[in-house]
């Protein structure tokens, strides 16, 4: 899934905490945001949807993470588990895209995200054909809107942000590999 969907489902997260807790809504939103994108920082260093993908491992901790926020909420302990929370689904939810290749809708990579508990990798799945799809745009309105009714302040800009960003990506993803093979 792009880079936009993750982020709105990492706000969609986010969101009850905000409407329940709104004291915690900004420590909610930024630990949200930020656990939900951290995975792909491996696209920088190490293997992407291998070296800071955890689909299976990061639950137990996000579980103990929102106990924790449950027993002693804090701006920090609501952030934390946010961010265990979002980084938890991002790596568990690629596993529905394609695998990493740069035109996903080839099917030639079928590793969708490395499972370090059981050492291989999940085997992609296509619900989300490949990253930038019409079901990917789909999905980034369908859980950046909530955010963007019911929030106000920069979460709600964030929510109309990322739907911003994903429309044009969306509608040039299939011809972006032509623009990276002549960069490359
Ligand atoms: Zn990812």
């Amino acid at each position: 899934m792009m880079a936009p969907t993750h982020v709105a489902v990492s706000l969609a997260l986010a969101l009850p905490v905000a409407l329940v807790a709104p004291e915690f809504s900004t420590a909610a939103v930024v630990g949200a945001v930020l656990g939900g994108t951290a995975p792909d920082l491996d696209l920088l260093v190490g293997q992407h949807r291998r070296t800071l993908h955890f689909p299976v491992l990061l639950w137990p901790v996000a579980v103990l993470a929102g106990v924790a926020a449950l027993l002693a909420p804090s701006a920090l302990s609501v952030g934390a588990a946010l961010a265990v929370v979002a980084a938890a689904v991002h790596s568990a939810s690629d596993v529905l895209g394609a695998g990493e290749e740069l035109r996903p809708w080839e099917r030639t990579n079928p590793n969708a995200v490395y499972d370090h508990a059981r050492g291989r990798w999940l085997a992609a799945r296509y619900v989300v054909r490949y990253d930038g799809a019409p079901e990917d745009l789909a999905l980034t309105v369908l859980f950046a809107a909530p955010v963007a009714l019911l929030l106000t302040g920069p979460p709600r800009w964030l929510a109309v942000g990322v739907i911003a960003v994903a429309i044009p990506y969306a509608v040039l993803r299939k011809r972006l590999p032509k623009y990276f093979a002549r960069i490359v």
